[in-house]
């Protein structure tokens, strides 16, 4: 994954980060444009004031200047030196007479065409306050008021000054603001963004090992993150305490299955003798006394296996479940399961196998219970004129146990559940096979504990098959 990837995982409009990046992103943005703005808009503003203070001086020193020229020339001869004084390439004055005629104007202003000129001097009216306005593609600012001398009134004064070059290097300038302002928010972003990550990584840590908590390492289970901000702190501590008290609180309910299934099993175990003992002098019994009897044993005996698996579970729990592990011959083993299982069935059980003996180190016991609990499975939910078959194959360092069955199958959404305690599809079917929901969560403690694992695919209506597989030793080993 490249640092960004690892930045953007998989952006989620509703995450902590996304909101916190984007608020504290967009008010960098909001602020560093609002500067930006502020900025161009104050230096457009000294830059236009300059030449309009600069207007407003000549249009208050052409009186004087005219008066000066006037003590010794005609005034329409003062009025035209005074005019050529204070113009120059880029500052344009004329005066119009009350009929409308230019009676003196600039000479020396050269910096436009004659066409702008025309248009500006044909202007009928110009701004008592000096303003900008962009005339065929330049900008100018335009200025007018009354030219009096010694009281006598000359003409309509108007000053217009070419800014153009001034204006242009200004929005040039702008423009470099702006790109540079779109830069500076996007690397503030950026950092923002690493910088919000960084921060909610303990967070992240503390999702990562609460979701990785299982009722087994509950006990051991601590969230330490000893450099994280205190808030994070506080949280992890909070649960870390949350933990202990679950923990507690599994460990009485195991004690709890535990107690509960050893107390009730010695009783039933001896009513069960009794109950068998009974009906073996059934020839003493009436026909209701001992259909009343065998239901009562075969309750009974369900229970006591129910108890049974219930400690083989709590025993698991608890890290009592121990595993007296052996090296063997999956195929001898495989057998034996298969010669116990035809005992109990009238099912038909065939075996499959692929390659050369198999060696595997398991708790010989554990392992056949496994066997003879899958076997079971495909017998009870599968048609009597069905087959089961057990395949054996290998892989490069596993060995591969399936167990195969023609039977009803097991929709997607179950088959992630089957393993889950008590858990029974279809709860009024299976309680008539005599079934608890625990038999394929044993088989999974049992299968892990031995240091393989256990799946299964299934299609409905064609079956199912249980694979067990086991990490396999080397085919020179030799066997217990
Ligand atoms: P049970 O004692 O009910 O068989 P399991 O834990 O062994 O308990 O099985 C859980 C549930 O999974 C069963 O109730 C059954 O519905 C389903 N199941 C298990 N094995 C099979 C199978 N081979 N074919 C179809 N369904 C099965």
């Amino acid at each position: 994954m490249n640092r960004l990837s690892r930045i953007f995982p998989k952006v989620d409009p509703f995450s902590l980060q996304t909101r916190l990046t984007i608020g504290v992103a967009t008010f960098s943005a909001l602020g560093l444009a609002s500067l930006a703005s502020w900025t161009s808009w104050k230096m457009q503003e000294i830059l236009i004031d300059s030449h309009k203070e600069n207007i407003k001086q000549i249009a208050l020193r052409l009186p004087r200047d005219i008066e000066i020229y006037n003590d010794m020339l005609p005034v329409e001869i003062a009025l035209q030196k005074a005019i050529d004084n204070r113009s120059d390439s880029n500052i344009l004055l004329w005066v119009k007479s009350v009929d409308a005629k230019i009676i003196a104007k600039s000479t020396n202003f050269n910096l436009v065409s004659p066409s702008h000129v025309t248009e500006l001097t044909s202007l009928s009216k110009m701004p008592i306050t000096a303003e900008v306005n962009l005339i065929n593609g330049r900008y100018f600012i335009l200025y007018g008021e009354e030219l009096k001398l010694k009281g006598r009134y000359l003409g309509k004064l108007s000053i217009v000054k070419d800014i153009t070059n001034d204006q242009t290097m200004f929005i040039a300038m702008v423009k470099s603001l702006t790109v540079a302002s779109i830069l500076v928010i996007i690397i503030i972003s950026l950092i923002i963004a690493i910088y919000i990550q960084r921060s909610l990584q303990p967070l992240r840590h503390i999702s990562q090992m609460t979701a990785a908590i299982k009722p087994e390492n509950l006990a051991e289970t601590k969230v330490d993150l000893s450099n994280a901000p205190s808030e994070v702190k506080d949280l992890a501590k909070t649960v870390n305490m949350m933990l202990s008290r679950l923990s507690q609180a599994w460990e009485k309910e195991r004690q709890f299955t535990s107690n509960i299934s050893h107390e009730l099993r010695t009783p039933l175990t001896i009513i069960y003798g009794y109950l068998q003992s009974m009906l073996r002098r059934k020839q003493n019994l009436t026909e209701i006394q001992l259909e009343v009897l065998e239901t009562a044993a075969s309750e009974t005996e369900n229970t006591i296996h129910i108890l049974e698996e219930l400690l083989d579970l709590a025993r698991a729990d608890s890290g009592y479940l121990r595993f007296n592990l052996g090296t063997y011959r999956i195929n001898d083993l495989v057998n034996e399961a298969v010669e116990m299982a035809v005992k109990n069935s009238s099912r038909q059980i065939e075996i499959e196998v692929e390659s050369d003996p198999i060696m595997v180190k398991v708790d010989h016991q554990y392992f056949i219970q496994v066997l003879l609990n899958l076997i079971d499975n495909g017998v009870k939910y599968s048609d009597p004129d069905t087959k089961i078959t057990i395949k054996l194959k290998r892989s490069e360092n596993k060995g591969i146990i399936q167990v195969c069955d023609r039977g009803h199958g097991i929709t997607l959404q179950h088959q992630s559940r089957i393993f889950d305690r008590f858990y029974r599809i279809d709860e009024a079917r299976t309680r008539s096979a005599g079934s608890t929901g625990l038999g394929l969560s044993i088989v999974k403690t049992l299968v892990e504990g031995m240091g393989g694992n256990v799946t299964v695919s299934s299609q409905v209506g064609e079956g199912s098959v249980f694979t067990v597989s086991l990490p396999r030793l080397p085919d020179n080993t030799s066997d217990n």
